[in-house]
């Protein structure tokens, strides 16, 4: 359990005061306020950050909607914009390491999860400096009597308002910013306030690329910052990835001015594996799909429906592989599962577990808090398989977001379909089988944005990802993901 840590906290972590970006400069809260962030391996305090408020979101706006409306950023052509965005990819590359020792220290990602993330965080920003000198309108043909001329531009939709929960705070950063910015957008971003510090060396980042003043704006702080930025009548859009509760908070909050919205949110995703999966690779997947960043994925496939035929041998199995995985701190190179991110969410997850054997599933591994040796300060839950679980009980509706799977039996394709589909979320879901119509009738039924089969969590830049139903709309990556930063103005030209 003892084992050396083998990753040393970057300088930026020396410096314990950590403060707003707004308008170019890093300034304290208006209130003076600070809150502490705490590393959740060691339930230790690494940095004091600036707690900002409804009046640092208008100055933050205020910056945003100068540099938009007035330049020099209005009137940068896209092939500048693109040149900025290749130049913070560069410093992202050059940096990684230090940005994902940041998130491991700061969220309790594993060090060898947060160092893989490097080729997806890269190729994004690349993905999106590409896309920026693509965009365009259409020249369209009309019917109008008369002689008419009509085209159609992309317009930047303006002040974007992104608001990111704590799971993935590098990466989700640059999801957001990344295409706002190929588009000619200003963004105030408010990182969760469980992991605000690499966004926030993200910021210096941005400031050494050259991107001017305002263009983009760092609010640290708690819900009060975000529920700011989606009242704000000066922010056109709010790209937002989080809770669904939050989400419909911030439906409310965009009828004011009528805000654009996109919304990444919760999910329940299910996870199906038929007989004829090929079973090496189906255990260590579905498992994983589950436990991955201690199952705080949006995306988690944390309801298992596994074929009757197959269900002994299977959960026996998958129970094997989950005790043998790695549970520590999240600096140790050998650590699989890290802490999750907060005393709280600990919390919340045991509450899960008891709820879960209150209600009749039985624990087949973990349900239990881990106190010993190095766990012993960490918010540690050990990875938990729950069998005999019925699709009416708590633990098979609600999002976790924990390392927590459900395991539901099946015996009919169609039954298994329906029963997938019975939930109010629809992120991801998976499918395992060698049959390829199967793997088809599965894919096309689940009402769900993303579907992998034999595989899973497998994201790309250009592979569009987002909800349907509870778990929000609009989506991130792909050629799609700029329409949401862009509006489509058309022109009418009298010619005669
Ligand atoms: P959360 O509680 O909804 O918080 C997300 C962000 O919203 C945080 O920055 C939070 O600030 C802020 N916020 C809180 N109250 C707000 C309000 N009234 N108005 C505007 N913003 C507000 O979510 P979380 O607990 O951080 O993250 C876990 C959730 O995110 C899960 O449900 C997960 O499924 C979802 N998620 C979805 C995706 C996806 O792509 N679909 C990806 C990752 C996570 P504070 O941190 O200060 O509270
Ligand atoms: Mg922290």
């Amino acid at each position: 359990m003892n084992k050396p840590i083998e990753v040393t906290p970057p300088e930026f972590l020396q410096q314990r005061e950590k403060k707003l970006l707004i308008n170019g400069k890093w300034v304290n809260s208006s209130s003076g306020q600070t809150f502490s962030t705490v590393n959740p391996s060691t339930g230790k305090v690494i940095a004091e950050i600036a707690r900002g408020d409804a009046t640092d979101v208008d100055y933050a706006v205020k910056a945003a909607r100068r540099a938009f409306d007035e330049g020099p950023w209005r009137f940068f052509k896209p092939a500048q914009r693109q040149h900025l965005l290749l130049r913070l990819a560069d410093l992202v590359e050059d940096h990684f390491d230090e940005l994902s020792t940041i998130d491991t220290i700061d969220m309790g990602v594993p060090i060898s999860r947060s160092r893989a993330g490097r080729n997806r965080a890269v190729s994004l920003v690349r993905y999106y400096a590409g896309l920026a000198t693509t965009i365009q309108g259409n020249t369209i043909e009309n019917s109008a009597p008369g002689s008419f001329f009509s085209y159609t531009l992309k317009d930047p939709v303006g002040v974007v308002g992104a608001i990111i929960p704590w799971n993935g705070p590098l990466g989700i950063a640059l999801w957001k910013l990344a295409p706002a910015l190929a588009t000619g957008c200003t963004v105030v971003l408010k990182p969760a306030e469980q992991a605000s510090l690499s966004p926030l060396r993200l910021g210096e980042l941005i400031e050494e690329a050259g991107f001017p003043p305002g263009v983009i704006n760092i609010v640290t702080g708690f819900g009060d910052v975000g529920a700011a930025i989606s009242n704000h009548p000066c922010v056109d859009k709010v790209s937002f990835t989080g809770s669904t509760e939050t989400g419909r908070a911030i439906i409310r909050a965009s009828a004011g001015n009528i805000k654009r919205l996109s919304l990444e949110l919760g999910g329940k995703s299910a996870d199906i594996v038929f007989a004829d999966a090929d079973l090496d690779t189906a255990v260590a997947g579905a498992a994983m799909a589950g436990f991955n960043n201690s199952g705080q994925v949006c995306s988690a496939g944390t309801r298992l429906f596994v074929e009757e035929s197959i269900r002994e041998e299977f959960i026996g199995r998958l129970a094997d592989f989950t005790r043998s995985l790695t549970v520590g701190n999240s600096q140790d190179i050998n650590t699989q599962l890290g802490p999750l991110v907060s005393e709280e969410q600990m919390n919340r997850v045991m509450g899960y577990c008891a709820k879960g054997q209150e209600e009749g599933a039985q624990v087949l591994t973990g349900g239990i808090r881990l106190t010993e040796g190095n766990h012993s300060n960490g918010f540690f839950v050990a990875p938990t398989v729950f069998s005999d679980v019925i699709d009416t009980m708590t633990i098979a509706r609600e999002e976790i977001f924990g390392p927590v799977i459900s395991v539901l039996s099946f015996n009919d394709i169609d039954d298994v379909i329906r029963r997938a589909n019975e939930s109010p979320y629809g992120l991801g879901g998976g499918v395992w089988s060698r049959d390829v119509k199967k793997v088809h009738k599965v894919s096309n039924a689940l009402r769900t944005g993303t579907v992998w089969a034999n595989c899973y969590q497998v994201m790309d830049p250009a592979i569009p990802f987002g909800g349907y139903k509870a778990s929000g709309y609009g989506r991130e990556s792909g050629m799609d993901h700029l329409n949401e930063f862009l509006n489509i103005k058309s022109v009418v030209l009298k010619l005669d």
